[in-house]
C-alpha cells in the first residue's frame, strides 16, 4: 500500500538501505514528505484494517514537524475516518465494508490514572497508536483499539467531517473538566480550526463568547459561528469582555494558541477565581508567560487538556452525527496523498483552516 512518510528536518534525498519503493519526494523540509510502497497490514485474531478515506491534520503534527519531535520516516496523522477493509476471526462487531472512525488510543480505564480520569497519561494509552498512521492508506488497529475505540460512522457524516469527532472531542473532555453555568462569558484565544469548533462547543454551556483572532476571514467565520463578539488582539478585547461582563473579565479563557503574548493576555481577561485552559501545545514557545503571582492573588485555576476521555470521544461522534449542519460551515481541504506536504505547509502558514489528507 501506499504512504506518505515524512522525511525530516532535513532535505534529504536518501533512502534507508532497507528502505521501501520510492514514487518520489515533495515539498522542501521540514514538509518534506516520500509517497512510498510500504507493506500491506493484515489484520490479527482480533485485529482490524481499515482503508483510510480521510485523515485530518492535526496541531500535534505540525507540532512534530515544526519541532522534529518524531523520527524521520514516520507516518503522520490520527484523525482518521474510513472503511473496514478487513476484520480478524474475532472480531464481531465489524465486518468489511463499515464506515467508521477511529480513536488511535485506548486507555486502560482502570489504572491509577484512568480511574481518576487521567485518561492520556495511562500507561496504555501511550502504548497503543494505529499502524502505520494515518497519511497511509490503510491502518491496522491493534487489539486493544479494535476493542475499544472504533466507532461506526453514522450515514449522514461525511468522511472528511468524521475527521472532526478527534479533535471535537479533545474540545469537549477539556470543557468537561470544568464548571461551566449558563451566565459564563468565555474568550477563545485564537479562531483557527480548533478555536471554531471550541465556539460551537462553548456555546451549548455558556452565555457567550468571544473570539480574539488576528486574521479577519477567521473573524467573520467565528461571528457567523455564534461568537458573541469576534476581535482582534489589542486594547478593544478588554474593553469588551469589561462590557459584557459588567466589568469582571471572563470565567473561561480557552487558548488554542500559546504564543508568550497570547497567554500572558489571557490573564488580563480572566476574572479573579476564573479558569485558564491551555489547549494548544506551545508550538511558537516553550515558555509562556504564567504569572504565578497572579494564579495565587486572584485565585485563578489554570490547567492544561490534552487529548479526549473514551467518554467525550463518543460524545464527540454524536454531536457530529446529531447535528452535521453546525460543523459543516468550517472550511477544509482536501489533499491527496502525494501532496502531504502540500496539506501540512498549508495549514501550518493559516492557508487553509484545516486540512484533511484523503488517500
Ligand atoms: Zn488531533
Ligand atoms: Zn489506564
Amino acid at each position: 500500500m501506499k504512504a506518505a512518510v515524512w522525511l525530516g528536518p532535513a532535505d534529504t534525498d536518501e533512502l534507508p538501505d532497507d528502505g521501501p519503493r520510492l514514487f518520489g519526494f515533495h515539498g522542501e523540509a521540514p514538509y518534506r514528505f516520500a509517497l512510498t510502497d510500504i507493506y500491506d497490514p493484515e489484520p490479527g485474531f482480533d485485529e482490524v484494517v481499515v482503508d483510510v478515506r480521510a485523515c485530518g491534520v492535526c496541531g500535534s503534527d505540525l507540532y512534530k514537524i515544526i519541532k522534529s519531535t518524531v523520527e524521520p520516516w514516520t507516518v503522520l496523522g490520527h484523525e482518521v475516518t474510513g472503511v473496514v477493509a478487513a476484520a480478524g476471526s474475532g472480531i464481531d462487531s465489524f465486518a468489511p465494508g463499515d464506515r467508521v472512525v477511529a480513536w488511535h488510543h485506548a486507555p486502560c480505564g482502570d489504572c491509577h490514572f484512568c480511574r481518576r480520569g487521567s485518561f492520556s497519561m495511562c500507561r496504555r494509552f501511550k502504548a497503543t497508536n494505529f499502524e502505520p498512521g494515518g497519511f497511509a492508506e490503510k491502518i491496522l488497529l491493534s487489539t486493544e483499539l479494535s476493542a475499544g475505540s472504533l466507532f461506526k460512522l453514522p450515514d449522514a457524516v461525511s468522511f472528511e467531517l468524521g475527521t472532526f469527532v478527534e479533535p471535537y472531542a479533545c474540545i469537549l473532555r477539556a470543557l468537561d473538566r470544568v464548571k461551566l453555568l449558563a451566565d459564563d462569558l468565555a474568550v477563545v484565544v485564537g479562531a483557527g480550526f480548533i478555536g471554531q469548533l471550541a465556539i460551537t462547543a462553548l456555546n451549548e454551556r455558556l452565555g457567550a463568547v468571544v473570539a480574539v483572532e488576528p486574521l479577519p476571514d477567521r473573524r467573520v467565520l467565528a461571528t457567523s459561528r455564534r461568537a458573541a463578539a469576534s476581535l482582534e488582539p489589542g486594547p478593544t478585547v478588554t474593553e469588551v469582555i469589561v462590557d459584557l461582563s459588567e466589568g469582571r473579565g471572563a470565567d473561561y479563557v480557552f487558548v488554542t494558541h500559546a504564543a508568550e503574548s497570547t497567554a500572558a493576555a489571557a490573564f488580563e481577561w480572566v476574572r479573579p477565581g476564573g479558569t485558564i485552559c491551555l489547549f494548544a501545545g506551545p508550538t511558537l514557545s516553550p515558555d509562556v508567560g504564567l504569572s504565578a503571582d497572579k494564579i495565587y492573588h486572584m485565585d485563578l485555576t489554570v490547567y492544561g487538556s490534552y487529548s479526549p476521555s473514551p467518554a467525550a470521544f463518543a460524545d464527540a461522534l454524536a454531536a457530529i452525527a446529531g447535528n452535521a449542519d453546525a460543523f459543516e460551515d468550517v472550511p477544509y481541504a482536501c489533499y491527496g496523498l502525494e501532496t502531504a506536504s502540500a496539506a501540512t505547509k498549508d495549514q501550518a502558514e493559516t492557508r487553509v483552516m484545516k486540512a484533511i489528507v484523503c488517500p
